[in-house]
């Protein structure tokens, strides 16, 4: 049974050229040139976060350096050399992951191996991935082939983790920074697989898949399979939020709503609790994304509206400032710290399952709904400061004189200043 499209998406779409591959242009850019100008050193460092095609870069070089006739700065992708590291049977082309390949004996079998010509091409090369993982003995062990390498070998090592690569090797090698690659970025190339692929999904849909992939294409794609999936080939906004859990921003608007209700009643507020259990929460979940909601929410009261910054799409921007409208941004603050001792007191209570979750969230909400409403300690002793600063003045004390004098000849919506104690 021939296996369905959505299974080989990221294999599928995997860039075979240099002009293919997304973002990482100084990458890119200074491997082209090393290329044209017969330049390539005999070792390299690809550090950055993982799927944003470190691998994908080194096997393009490999095929550019090996390529029998290379069409400028790219390889040709039809000759014998081109083909089989495209098929992934190449000899000159090895490639080690270290986190499964990291003792000694694996590194003095590469060192034995690195004096032999390469089977075909012009350089035998080594993408060694994840060479963090490597034993210090086999690091030892590679850097002596790094201080002395052979003409026909190239080294190219890939890491997520730059700073467990000791000193000795980093000086051997030419280092490349890759970055995460950006939301829009990665929405857009979503857009065009689609396309390609006769795939129907809304523009927000894909902004959401972008957004969980963080940066990442091949997490991307991967969440992508899964969407396709789920949806059946028509992705729409709402069934990726449901993958996601982006569906608990209307439930965590009413929380925060029913928080800053004062009159609102207790049972309002728990019931937004009971359907998040009842859609499998747990307490961890509902810390996080509580907290990531309310990060969010805080930014926007602040007047910003930034689509990759936030990570949401302009339309949930516009419903949570809907939602959240006159709400002070300093109460926000407020909740915000309140839900992450909730989740401190969790932790340390070391609760069994989602029944004492349950209970402890609300009674954490309850105590922080009275917390938002009463006034404190240090806010009742400036109150009595200023009343008594006021009766020796012989004016009487009020709100709006202090606003007043404060921003004097600028015109004042008390909703919009904290309050004052
Ligand atoms: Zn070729």
């Amino acid at each position: 049974m021939a296996a369905p499209t959505h299974m080989v998406l990221a294999r599928k779409y995997r860039p075979q050229k240099f002009k293919d591959v997304i973002e990482q242009k100084m990458a890119v850019q200074a491997l082209q040139n090393a290329s044209l100008s017969d330049r390539i050193g005999s070792a390299y460092i690809f550090f950055g976060p993982r799927g944003v095609g470190k691998t994908t870069i080194a096997r393009i070089l490999a095929k550019r350096v090996n390529c029998t006739s290379p069409e400028g700065n790219e390889p040709c992708d039809q000759c014998d050399s081109c083909l089989s590291i495209l098929h992934g049977n190449s000899m000159d082309v090895i490639e080690i992951d270290a986190a499964s390949h990291r003792g000694i004996h694996h590194i003095r079998e590469l060192r034995e191996n690195v004096k032999f010509q390469p089977m075909t091409g012009k350089k035998k090369v080594y993408i060694i991935d994840e060479v963090h993982m490597l034993t210090t003995e086999s690091f030892n062990a590679l850097l002596k082939t790094l201080e002395e390498p052979p003409a026909h070998i190239l080294f190219i090592l890939a890491t997520t983790e730059f700073n467990k690569i000791p000193e000795t090797i980093l000086s051997r090698c030419q280092v490349f920074t890759f970055a995460k690659v950006p939301l829009s970025v990665i929405q857009n190339y979503l857009a065009q697989i689609c396309e390609k692929d006769g795939i129907k999904a809304e523009e927000e849909a894909l902004f959401w898949i972008a957004r969980r992939g963080d940066g990442s294409v091949r997490d991307s794609l991967s969440f992508m399979e899964q969407a396709v999936t789920y949806c059946d080939k028509n992705i729409t906004s709402e069934k990726v939020k449901e993958l996601i859990g982006a569906v608990y921003f209307d439930l965590f608007l009413k929380i925060t709503g029913m928080l800053l209700d004062e009159k609102g009643k207790p049972e309002d507020l728990m019931m937004p609790v009971h359907d998040f259990f009842a859609t499998g929460g747990d307490i961890t979940r509902f810390v996080w994304e509580y907290l990531d909601f309310l990060r969010m929410a805080v930014h926007i009261q602040n007047g910003t509206e930034n689509t990759e910054f936030l990570g949401i799409p302009g339309t949930e921007i516009a419903h949570i400032k809907d939602g959240l409208e006159g709400v002070d941004p300093v109460k926000l603050n407020v909740i915000f710290h309140g839900i992450y001792n909730l989740l401190t007191k969790g932790m340390a209570l070391r609760l069994r399952n989602s029944y004492e979750s349950r209970v402890l969230i609300e009674m954490e909400l309850l105590a922080l709904k009275e917390k938002l409403f009463s006034p404190s300690l240090s806010g009742i002793i400036q109150k009595l400061n200023r009343l008594s600063t006021a009766m020796k003045d012989g004016t009487p004390y009020s709100a709006e004189n202090e606003l007043q004098k404060k921003f004097l000849g600028t015109v004042i919506d008390s909703k919009s200043v904290p309050e004052l104690e």
